[in-house]
């Protein structure tokens, strides 16, 4: 049993003056009981907290982190950068390699804007998809997040072109009538929507490979049914890479697929563990953005020297070493199939999806292909069995809705002790 009177006194503390005590939701630990690890330094698989605690990371900066922590790849650029001042707020010769090398890597970026977050990247490129196309409505799949954006707080209404209500206090009605939900992996639900609003559907945004409701997979044609549709109706289709771009090939998930969008949006590992996002697509849809074209978009610190140098090392790195992504996805084919090992072992029939180096097991013996069914699982158990893998040194995503991310610092001894504390987390959660 890991002890933490040090965090627990810290988060004490951060409630006074912090919402909540954290800067992001999720790191509150409030979906699953307990108190948030203050963490102090992270080198490798490894993450140490105040206490002194070692944690063996399988969340990774919810993503970022793929060459695990403190790669001296990213640092050292990082290094170099920092001697020539912080930030400039003007043009530099790193923005452009960084663009070029972009375009090199994402099948569907011709032109790319950088900027400082994921939701930055989402909110910007529906708001071009909507200059481009002259049109209001969004299309977004129930389970899926695109960051804070008031377009993407929205939840589904109870028949498919039932207009959508505010998830959250704060987001207009005005808003959330113009994004419409479908559920995930439901080709039809989406037909219904653009017949209903003909003409009048601006972009259709999905995770390619959804990442945010736990991890759930495209069903087979998806992709392919939805590039159809938004050629015939003159939709944008954004794909939402933040989580799966540079992570499940150096082109993202687009690349494994074989389905190019209209348009990409990009974060996480783009900027090395650094506030990092981008968005991109076509050469005609991108000359829109400002200065190019009408739609506004702008940032202080977008480009950033910095942050550039760290985007560089990275995407530099995973473009040259392609060797990555089989050794991450032979790395969690042996996480997963030990966690398999151990469920028939303790009788349990629960659902693990995986991909290439994301995972989610759901305490649920349904098969997980949309919101609905990843709703099934029994967030109860989740809690009990996150908390037993920390006690045995294991960082797991404080959700059950989140997908686990595996690094190229995990290793063989990593993985034994994941398999080991699995099996004794599943024994202790029952
Ligand atoms: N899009 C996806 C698919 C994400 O997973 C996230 C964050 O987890 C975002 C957008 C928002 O990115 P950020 O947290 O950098 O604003």
């Amino acid at each position: 049993m890991i002890k933490a009177p040090v965090s627990n006194d810290l988060f004490l503390r951060a409630q006074n003056s912090i919402p909540g005590g954290v800067n992001s939701p999720v790191r509150a630990f409030r979906a699953v009981g307990g108190n948030p690890r203050f963490i102090v330094s992270a080198k490798g698989p490894y993450m140490y907290d105040e206490d002194d605690n070692r944690y063996t990371d399988f969340i990774n900066s919810w993503g970022p982190m793929i060459l695990g922590h403190a790669a001296e790849v990213v640092q050292e650029a990082v290094q170099q950068a920092i001697p020539n001042s912080l930030s400039f707020g003007a043009p530099t010769r790193k923005e452009i390699e960084i663009a070029e090398l972009i375009v090199s890597m994402v099948p569907s970026i011709e032109k790319v804007r950088m900027v400082n977050s994921g939701t930055e990247a989402t909110m910007s490129a529906i708001r071009v998809a909507r200059g481009f196309t002259g049109r209001d409505k969004i299309i977004k799949f129930e389970g899926c997040y695109h960051g804070h954006g008031d377009s993407f707080l929205i939840s589904a209404g109870s028949g498919a072109i039932t207009l959508g209500v505010p998830d959250s206090p704060g987001v207009t009605k005005g808003t959330a009538n113009d994004t419409l939900t479908a559920p995930y992996n439901n080709l039809d639900a989406v037909k219904t929507l653009v017949d209903a609003k003909k003409g009048q559907i601006a972009a259709i945004i999905l995770e390619p490979v959804a990442g945010n409701m736990g991890l759930v997979t495209p069903a087979e044609g998806f992709l392919q049914n939805l590039r159809a549709l938004c050629d015939k109706e003159g939709i944008v289709l954004i794909f939402d890479e933040v989580m799966t771009g540079f992570r499940l090939a150096p082109g993202g998930a687009q690349e494994l697929y074989g389905v190019t969008p209209d348009m990409s949006t990009l974060g996480k590992i783009i900027g090395g563990g650094m506030p990092v996002g981008a968005y991109g697509g076509k050469r005609e849809i991108m000359e829109y953005v400002a200065p190019a074209g009408p739609v506004y978009q702008a940032g202080t610190l977008s480009g950033n020297p910095i942050a550039m140098s760290a985007g560089m090392a990275m995407l530099t790195y995973l473009k040259e070493h392609p060797e990555v992504y089989t050794q991450l996805r032979n790395t969690t084919d042996k996480l997963v199939s030990g966690m398999e090992q151990n469920m028939q072992q303790l009788g349990l029939n629960f659902t693990v999806n995986q991909i290439g180096s994301m995972f989610s097991i759901f305490f649920t013996q349904q098969a997980v292909t949309d919101f609905d069914s990843a709703k099934t699982s029994n967030t109860a158990f989740f809690g009990r069995y996150f908390n037993a893998m920390l006690d045995r040194g294991i960082y797991l995503a404080p959700s059950q809705y989140e997908a686990l991310f595996v690094s190229t610092a995990i290793g063989e001894e990593q993985v034994s002790q994941y398999i080991q504390a699995n099996l004794e987390s599943l024994k202790e959660a029952q």
